[in-house]
């Protein structure tokens, strides 16, 4: 089963760069410990947190919940203590989720997406995804490249 996760709202960013790989993250704002937990057994998702009083609880220690400890403020580096702690893999499915909403994007043509893009984009990229919560659209534009090289130089341990 592919691995999910539940994030503490204090490592948002990290959630954005999970979902960029393409692994499902809710983000949990809320200051409610007990209901993070419920939802991460429910619904099997390794909690990330800074908080380490989570780490103490009995389902943590008992290992009934599964759970990333995250120590470092800086969220490159948060991602590389998640990838290597849980052994993922940085080429899953890169920008296949809503990096704001966790949704699956889906494909859109070229020709439905026309007034919906600036014009130079429509004139120069063939390929669209977009989110059917938030109606956001994404393309292989200069930002996509630059994410993309930002994870090529994580994955290659930089
Ligand atoms: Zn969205």
């Amino acid at each position: 089963m592919q691995t999910r996760f539940i994030a503490e709202g204090n490592v948002g960013k990290l959630a954005r760069w999970l979902r960029m790989i393409g692994y499902d993250t809710l983000l949990f704002e809320e200051k409610n410990d007990g209901k993070m937990i419920d939802i991460s057994i429910r619904e099997r998702r390794v909690i990330l947190t800074k908080n380490a009083e989570i780490m103490k609880r009995r389902v943590v220690v008992d290992g009934k919940v599964q759970t990333v400890h995250i120590k470092d403020d800086d969220p490159k580096a948060q991602l590389r203590e998640t990838v290597k702690t849980l052994n993922l893999d940085y080429h899953f499915k890169p920008f296949s989720l809503c990096l704001e909403c966790n949704q699956t994007l889906v494909p859109r043509s070229k020709e439905g997406v026309r007034y919906l893009v600036p014009r130079h984009v429509s004139e120069t990229q063939e390929e669209y995804v977009e989110c059917p919560l938030c109606h956001r659209i994404y393309w292989h534009g200069t930002h996509w490249q630059a994410m993309v090289r930002e994870l090529e130089n994580l994955a290659q341990g930089n």
